[in-house]
């Protein structure tokens, strides 16, 4: 099992539950996000009307979730969630949609795994708030058409490119979460360690931080390991030493990589030579499912510059061959 996965599926959900903010001015970070989020939702509530459909697009843990309930709380309305997998039949999303108060937030998460025929659906009640649906089968089937009361649809999607282009077209707001900064990560756990009671220096919640891969989900479950350590093996407090000491036991090294990720890159370089190498080739030599590679692994590597996305494959960077103390290949000493 992945340490610091960023899919959260534990018991720590409850904690988790403790420390996600409610509001936009407890969001941290994403600056550009919070300021639009703002004045949408100042100006939906000033016309009194439903927010319009919103897309938010990022690896996994970096807020998708806590932003549509930040939404639907800063609205003033409920929200009802689901995801994009878990609607199998037009029948699953009708029954939601005709549960919908006016204004209230409908998420679906992984949208981009909705089914067609359940895509359909969404069209005219994301457009005209209408419901149109076929039920019974043969003969006796017929078509039934609803008015539906105005609401918000949040989607959220790892990636904006696994959208269908009708889909994507019916959002009126699209926001793409970025990788937190140190800094911003830094006064994330500084906020959770206040929480959950947690006393912590700050040269502790930096050296968490730094090692959480970008991601507030990382830096929050990394949190709780190195609050173990210290109970255990310190005084309780989360100085750097713990962070520093408990994170080298969790295999998460001086980067914020863990054995995944320097599996991923290492493959890379000693069985493909450093790439180019298809996304489909690489999952196989290390045993990973491919959509795995590309919404968890890669991006976070990317963006740190440790390897590149090309039209002939992945290949690594000479920041990885530095990053293992490895020799340049002789393309790459030019
Ligand atoms: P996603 O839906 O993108 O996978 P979540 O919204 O579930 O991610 O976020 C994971 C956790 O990270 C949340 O429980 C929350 O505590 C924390 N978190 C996410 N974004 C922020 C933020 N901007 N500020 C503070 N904490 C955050």
């Amino acid at each position: 099992d992945r340490l610091i996965t960023a899919t959260g599926q534990d018991r720590e959900e409850q904690q988790d539950r403790a420390i996600r903010p409610l509001r936009l001015a407890e969001y941290i970070g994403q600056p550009v996000v919070r300021e639009q989020m703002e004045l949408f939702i100042q100006a939906a509530r000033g016309r009194r009307e439903a927010l319009d459909h919103t897309l938010i697009f990022g690896p996994p843990g970096l807020g998708k979730t806590t932003l549509a309930n930040i939404i639907a709380q800063e609205m003033g309305v409920s929200l009802k969630s689901t995801s994009g997998p878990v609607l199998e039949r037009p029948g699953d999303l009708a029954a939601l949609l005709t549960n919908l108060e006016s204004g209230d937030v409908l998420f679906i998460d992984e949208i981009h795994r909705l089914s067609p025929v359940v895509e359909e659906v969404l069209y005219p009640a994301m457009e005209d708030f209408q419901l149109d649906i076929m039920i019974g089968e043969g003969p006796a089937a017929r078509s039934i058409k609803l008015d539906l009361p105005p609401f918000t649809l949040v989607g959220a999607t790892t990636r904006a490119g696994m959208l269908t282009n009708p889909l994507r077209d019916r959002f009126g707001i699209v926001q793409r979460l970025e990788f937190y900064s140190v800094a911003d990560l830094t006064t994330i756990v500084g906020r959770s360690a206040a929480i959950l009671g947690l006393p912590t220096d700050a040269e502790g919640a930096f050296e968490i931080a730094r090692r959480a891969r970008g991601t507030p989900r990382i830096a929050n479950r990394l949190l709780r390991r190195v609050r173990d350590f210290a109970q255990v093996r310190g005084e309780g407090r989360i100085t750097r030493q713990m962070a520093d000491l408990a994170l080298n036991l969790l295999d998460v090294d001086e980067h914020g990589l863990d054995h995944q990720d320097r599996r991923l890159l290492l493959t890379l370089i000693e069985k493909f030579d450093g790439g180019p190498v298809g996304v489909d080739s690489l999952a196989a030599a290390i045993s990973e499912e491919r959509h795995t590679i590309e919404d968890v692994l890669e991006p976070y590597l990317i963006q740190q510059g440790y390897m590149m996305r090309t039209p002939r494959g992945r290949v690594v960077t000479r920041h990885a061959y530095l990053h293992f103390g490895l020799n340049l290949p002789a393309r790459m000493e030019a």
